[in-house]
């Protein structure tokens, strides 16, 4: 039997970074992936296909360009699945290249199989047939990630019912779209095909969705659904899905109204892939919706050389965070030096318009009783939105008023997840309201929002003034 210092079970981005990290600091490393390729859901069916298939179809519906050119502006008149599919398969690979070159280059070895404990230091991996090959090692990384939740009642035929790891492999353009489950997945799809003019129901439970975003974000984000048509049905179940004599889907929502559409995309929860792991032979138990409990800071489960990784662990379930976390659980298993995670990670929500935020929302501000105030800025008061055509787009800053530090940053619209970051190293290094102000931004930049909406909120703000700034708006 081979024996490692390390065994990755999941090749997805918390797998993936705990294996490179050991391998960098000279231990020896398995990673094991039940896939052909190596990548996880980030790669294959979740972040990068999603992105890619927003990304194609912001260029070719030609949607930043409408604020110019009208409603009625398309690069591309009738959008077809195989022009969706092309750029897919191509970002793809290039994904998996990169990520096989990594593992190669830093001499972590991979196979390919379904791994399950046998005992707190063995795995045992099968591979197609019926052979299973046994590993030791002295630690482990559970980094499996998660898989769709798919209830009886809703008939998956991956021909017009689709669950969020199927809906990008092959996609297609329907003539119209159910979506269950607002949450950041549903969300996203809802808002790429809706780009594409394709009439969509999004259906959730709640009365509220992406409940953890401000909810300035969120109204002016619902203002824009609304006005591209979208039917929001809050506050209903999906009771049954059939599918009719022309292959149709019917929803019966719970309060009676039936919604009649080509395609439905299930995205109500993930379920983490424990089951079949062998959990139990290592004295390790997952909760009712497959998920691991781990020490936050060091990512150890409760057996002290087996950690857990990435979104089986739950919330927040990014790539993002998945990567770091599994970097933490390898630093911490071989003692290497780890400082301490900042506090604030951004989130990003890669829908039409996207969204994303860091920091404390406004009512996170009010429920701990600091006293605060907000700065607001559109894009379309910045030169650089003006240029771009937006209509559409703000940032709102949150600032205390004792320390005068930044709280919160919060966006949606063009660039959002990219113009956080700069929000995040404020509010990470501790900065100050003063430093939007005194400093000179780009011009024309969208970045230059984090100036106006500084502005907005500093001229309310009692204490230190800066000569001339109050003037500047
Ligand atoms: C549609 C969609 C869009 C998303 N968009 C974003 C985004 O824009 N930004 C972002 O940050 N995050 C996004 N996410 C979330 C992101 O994909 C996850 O947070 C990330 O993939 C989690 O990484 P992971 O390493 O925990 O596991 P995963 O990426 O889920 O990988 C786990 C891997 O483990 C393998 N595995 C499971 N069981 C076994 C076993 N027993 N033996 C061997 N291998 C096994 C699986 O086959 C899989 O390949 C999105 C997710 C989805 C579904």
């Amino acid at each position: 039997m081979e024996n490692y210092d390390l065994i990755v079970i999941g090749s997805g981005p918390a797998g993936r970074r705990a294996a490179i990290q050991a391998a960098k600091i000279g231990r020896s490393v398995l990673v094991v992936e039940n896939r052909l390729r190596v990548g996880g859901v980030s790669v294959h069916t979740g972040t990068i296909p999603s992105k890619t298939l927003r990304e194609t179809v912001l260029n070719l519906s030609g949607w930043r360009e409408r604020g110019f050119y009208g409603l009625a502006y398309r690069v591309k008149k009738d959008i077809e699945g195989k022009d969706l599919g092309a750029r897919l398969r191509m970002t793809l690979d290039h994904e998996i290249d990169v990520l096989e070159h990594q593992f190669a280059r830093n001499g972590v070895r991979t196979v390919a199989g379904k791994a399950r404990f046998v005992d707190p230091h063995t795995i045992a991996v099968k591979n197609g047939g019926d052979s299973e090959y046994s590993f030791g090692f002295a630690n482990a990384v559970i980094a499996v990630g998660t898989a769709p939740y798919r209830p009886r009642h809703i008939p998956f035929n991956e021909t017009s019912v689709f669950d969020s790891d199927n809906v990008a492999s092959d996609p297609r353009v329907p003539k119209s779209l159910t979506v269950v489950g607002a949450g950041v997945i549903g969300l996203e799809y809802a808002t790429i095909f809706s780009a594409m003019d394709v009439p969509v129901t999004l259906v959730e439970p709640r009365e509220q969705f992406l409940e953890f975003i401000d909810r300035e974000i969120i109204e002016e984000f619902v203002h824009e659904l609304r006005k591209r048509g979208m039917q929001l049905r809050l506050g209903v179940k999906v009771e049954t899905v059939e599918i009719d004599n022309q292959g149709w889907t019917v929803s019966t929502l719970s309060d009676g109204r039936k919604i009649r559409t080509e395609m439905l995309l299930y995205a109500a929860g993930r379920v983490g892939a424990t089951a079949g792991l062998g959990l139990e032979t290592c004295g390790l138990e997952a909760d009712d919706r497959g998920r691991l409990k781990v020490d936050a800071k060091t990512f150890q489960t409760t057996v002290p050389h087996i950690y857990a990784a990435g979104d089986v662990i739950g919330f927040p379930s990014l790539a993002s965070t998945s990567m770091e976390q599994g970097r933490i659980a390898a630093c911490h298993a071989f003692g290497a030096p780890m400082p301490p995670a900042p506090e604030y990670f951004p989130y990003g929500i890669y829908a039409v318009p996207e969204i994303s935020t860091v920091g404390l929302t406004e009512a996170e501000v009010k429920a701990k009783n600091i006293p605060y105030e907000c700065g607001i800025a559109r894009f379309r008061e910045t030169s650089r939105g003006h240029i771009m055509g937006l209509q559409g787009g703000m940032m709102k800053l949150i600032f205390s008023l004792k320390t005068r530090r930044l709280l919160g940053a919060h966006i949606i619209g063009e660039g959002a997840t990219e113009l956080v970051h700069i929000g995040q190293a404020v509010l990470n290094l501790k900065g100050t309201v003063d430093y939007f102000v005194e400093n000179a931004f780009n011009y024309p930049t969208l970045a230059e929002a984090y100036k106006i909406a500084a502005l907005d909120a500093f001229n309310r703000m009692p204490g230190r003034d800066v000569g001339g700034a109050s003037a500047i708006n």
